[in-house]
């Protein structure tokens, strides 16, 4: 029997990309669209400036948007979806989450949270029993998820894959589309023509996140890996895709070909949104681009290439699509896993 499911924030960016990968999904059936006050009560279609390449699924078009509040979602609907900006988010999702509905959320709120699982599926799915403590110490029948932010997802794969030859160090350059920052996020006048190499909050979190995905959950506690990350993070004037240039040191020194095959090595898993190969390793030093590559396994893998020993470590560029990998597919995919370990 398919799950019903609902989206909160379904009329932004990443929103947009759920309902769009949420359609003829083989487990979800969507039920719910919530967005603001200002969208509530139109159809989504009247209400979503739809911009993602494909056309609006014919059964969400007419879905009366609700305002985002736990009375305005039917009580069958099991999972959702958050696309909220963080804000919003922070405030509402524990409302969702003690009304007892479970929450896979992209919002960056509660991210760090000692008893909020931060999971990618194929590289830690055993911190979803964090959410026992959650229940416990939060009192909640229902229970939020969080995926990682979207640079942060595209380089840690790659990361754990280098955990078994002794992570040390890890400097990277972020290139991130314009996607990434919304809609609304950076003006045509800001961004033609032109690099940012600032983004608010972003190396942070590339540097907080990575160190709790790679960490262990004892069954009660979660401690942080003890690598040391730093970050410079760029906005660049391409649509969709963050390419990164990641420099590791390591206490071992495999060769450039054992890094290849450790990469590869990564399994992907069986889940409906699951890549056929989680990392894709390219030969071609000028790849992987962002044009050309960012829809590898549907958006959902990651892409690497460029793999080469120097005096600063092993050096190699890595990319992912930032809406799909980066934000919805990541949701959806945690979506997934949280029903097949019977969250749901
Ligand atoms: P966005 O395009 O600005 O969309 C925001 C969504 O939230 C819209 O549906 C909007 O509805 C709704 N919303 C805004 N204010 C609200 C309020 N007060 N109450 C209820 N709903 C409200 O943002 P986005 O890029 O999709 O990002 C959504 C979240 O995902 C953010 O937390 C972001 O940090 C995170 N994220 C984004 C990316 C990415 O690549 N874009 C990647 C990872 C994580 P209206 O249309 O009615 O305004």
């Amino acid at each position: 029997m398919s799950v019903r499911v609902g989206v909160l924030g379904a009329t932004g960016a990443v929103g947009q990309r759920c309902i769009q990968l949420l359609d003829g999904h083989p487990e979800f059936e969507l039920a719910a669209v919530t967005a603001s006050e200002d969208s509530a009560g139109s159809s989504y279609s009247e209400a979503a400036k739809w911009r993602v390449d494909a056309p609006i699924p014919d059964a969400v078009a007419d879905l009366t948007v609700r305002a985002t509040d736990p009375a305005e979602v039917p009580d069958d609907v099991d999972l959702l979806f958050s696309s909220l900006p963080s804000g919003v988010a922070s405030e509402v999702e524990p409302d969702f989450a003690e009304e007892g509905y479970v929450l896979s959320s992209n919002s960056s709120n509660d991210r760090m949270a000692d008893d909020v699982p931060l999971v990618i599926p194929e590289i830690n799915p055993g911190h979803l029993d964090l959410l026992e403590v959650q229940r416990d110490e939060r009192g909640w029948d229902g229970a939020v998820v969080k995926n990682p932010n979207c640079s942060t997802i595209t380089m840690v794969p790659t990361l754990s894959a280098l955990d078994q030859f002794g992570l040390e160090r890890v400097h990277v350059s972020t290139l991130q589309a314009v996607s990434g920052a919304g809609y609304s996020g950076v003006s045509s006048m800001e961004i033609i023509d032109n690099v940012i190499p600032h983004i608010g909050g972003e190396e942070e979190k590339m540097e907080t996140e990575s160190r709790k995905l790679l960490g262990s959950f004892d069954g009660a506690e979660l401690s942080r890996h003890d690598a040391e990350v730093s970050a410079s993070c760029n906005r660049v004037p391409t649509i969709d895709g963050h390419l990164e240039n990641v420099w590791a040191e390591l206490d071992a020194d495999p060769s450039e070909a054992e890094i290849e095959a450790a990469f590869r090595a990564v399994e992907s898993l069986d889940l409906p949104s699951s890549p056929d190969q989680l990392i894709e390793v390219f030969e071609d030093p000028s790849r992987p681009q962002p044009r050309l590559d960012r829809t590898l396994g549907g958006g959902m893998s990651v892409a690497a290439g460029g793999v080469q020993t120097t005096p600063a470590g092993i050096q190699y560029n890595c990319l992912a699509h930032n809406t799909i990998r980066g934000a919805a597919g990541a949701a959806v995919l945690n979506g997934e896993l949280l029903q097949s370990e019977g969250w749901i």
